[in-house]
């Protein structure tokens, strides 16, 4: 069984962005914004504006407080789609409730859209136009090619439907570049394993430890693990532990590949953000 170690594809990825970067004349920008406080939030935000210096890229941290309201966002947003510094704009999801997540990423210009997440960018990538693919289904592809599984011809299975992993991962799978066979399931499938056990890719995306285990899987299928849940944990210091959406040490036994939670997808998410805002700046010119 191999290890599909996103760390280190993303840190080969991270240094061939970082060398074109270091060719252009003006430096990409990425502002992230934060809204509120929430933990889990911070970090993701901090990690991203790390990777962005150490890709050699501007990033313009845009902190505002848990009463922001949705007008002030919008206005913020406004600026940000005008500023020639600025070829990136990310919002860190998910918002407080009192402002409209749909409304706020329609307001992002498509052409900054590095998360891919505006109607523009999703009806681009549907009916394969040059657009921002998605960071997370960009990745999950690299991942799925760096475990050396070739993809063409093969069934994949994606477990889980959301509109930020699980529908696009199985878009980009079934379009020509990949040449996959797609199934995709979710809590209307009655017997998930009757169609996992034909895979020889499973992406899980559920948000729910264990919705994958080994006796489910195909031997030899390659397993892409998007989950991240925390389980408490008191020998931590943190007080809790990451796990994924597979039962890795039962997985481990039947696939010939999978990834690790933490260590697998995660890395690479951050990764194809930094290569959007590269794209975009090359765009923008
Ligand atoms: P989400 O919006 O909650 O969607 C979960 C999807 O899984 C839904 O379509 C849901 O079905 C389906 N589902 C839930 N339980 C299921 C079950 N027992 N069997 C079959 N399908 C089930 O979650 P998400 O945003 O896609 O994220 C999924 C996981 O990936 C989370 O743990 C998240 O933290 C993680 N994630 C990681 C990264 C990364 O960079 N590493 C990025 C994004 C997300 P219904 O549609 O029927 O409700």
């Amino acid at each position: 069984m191999k290890l599909i170690d996103g760390k280190a594809l993303a840190a080969d990825l991270r240094r061939q962005i970082a060398e074109e970067v270091a060719t252009l004349k003006r430096k990409p920008g990425l502002a992230v914004i934060l809204v509120g406080e929430n933990p889990a939030s911070v970090s993701y935000v901090t990690a991203k504006e790390k990777a962005c210096a150490e890709a050699g890229m501007v990033s313009k941290e845009i902190r505002l407080p848990e009463s922001t309201s949705e007008a002030e966002l919008l206005a913020k947003i406004a600026e940000l789609n005008e500023d020639k510094e600025i070829d990136g704009i990310l919002v860190q999801l998910p918002l407080p409730k009192h402002i409209s997540e749909k409304a706020v990423i329609d307001a992002i210009s498509p052409k900054k859209d590095v998360d891919g997440f505006t109607p523009v960018n999703v009806g681009r990538m549907m009916i394969g136009e040059k657009c921002f693919l998605p960071c997370t289904p960009h990745g999950i592809i690299k991942l799925i090619e760096f475990s050396g599984m070739e993809i063409k011809g093969k069934h994949a299975v994606v477990i889980g439907r959301s509109n930020i992993v699980g529908k696009p991962v199985a878009m980009l799978l079934a379009r020509k570049e990949c040449n996959a066979t797609v199934t995709m399931c979710h809590t209307g499938t009655p017997d998930i394993a009757k169609f996992t056990k034909e895979a020889d890719i499973v992406v899980v995306a559920t948000g729910r430890p264990h919705t994958l285990t080994g006796e489910m899987l195909k031997p030899g299928a390659v397993v892409i693990d998007v989950g991240v849940n925390r389980i408490p944990d008191a020998t931590k210091p943190k007080g809790f532990r990451l796990v994924g959406d597979a039962d890795f040490e039962s997985c481990a036994l039947v696939a010939s590949a999978i990834t690790p939670v933490p260590g697998g997808v995660g890395p690479m998410t951050i990764t194809m953000l930094l290569w959007n805002t590269l794209e975009s700046a090359k765009w923008n010119g």
